[in-house]
């Protein structure tokens, strides 16, 4: 896996793209908890759920199919609170959820990410692998690993972030501050 701290930083990236819902910062904590939440499936190597199964880490919670039924049972709930088109909630939520597997898929270990699960429990990886791989053992990574970690993230996965975040801030007030035609 990639960080905690790290994951969010998609959510933050996308949301500025997102035209309908970048008003609506409840969807942005909504999308940055969704980009940590396939990680939950840890506590079944606790309770003796092999890495390799389709319920083990980075299987059935790391999926596209996954994605799109947690992010549509969140926008069912979000969307009625805030008035808003369900379809761009939706969207948001996805791209957030399904970030996940994608950061995992270039990561440089562990195995890699059932991304059609529960079709197929078939794991992948992209060809190119820069980011270095958190360990899933938290005193390990507090004690030892931790920080080369976050070193290589804030090299490889932030910048990415902070780009889509800034370019999408300005592209739209560009576009906002263009005279209307006709
Ligand atoms: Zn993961």
């Amino acid at each position: 896996m990639a960080t905690i701290f790290s994951h969010p930083a998609v959510a933050l990236g996308l949301f500025p793209w997102f035209r309908d819902v970048r008003h609506h910062k409840k969807i942005l904590l909504a999308g940055a908890a969704l980009t940590i939440a396939p990680d939950l499936d840890v506590i079944g190597l606790y309770a003796g759920i092999p890495y390799d199964h389709m319920l083990g880490h980075r299987g059935l919670s790391h999926s596209l199919l996954f994605a799109a039924i947690v992010a549509a049972l969140i926008t069912s709930i979000l969307a009625r609170r805030i008035e808003i088109s369900a379809r761009a909630v939706w969207l948001y939520l996805f791209a957030s959820m399904a970030s996940h597997g994608a950061l995992d898929a270039l990561t440089n270990g562990g195995l890699g990410v059932a991304f059609f699960s529960p079709l197929s429990n078939e794991r992948y990886f992209f060809p190119f692998r820069p980011i270095e791989v958190s360990t899933l053992n938290i005193r390990y990574f507090f004690e030892s690993q931790g920080a080369s970690v976050l070193a290589n993230e804030l090299v490889t996965v932030w910048p990415i972030c902070l780009m889509g975040l800034l370019v999408g801030i300005f592209w739209h007030k560009a576009r906002a501050a263009q005279p209307s035609k006709g």
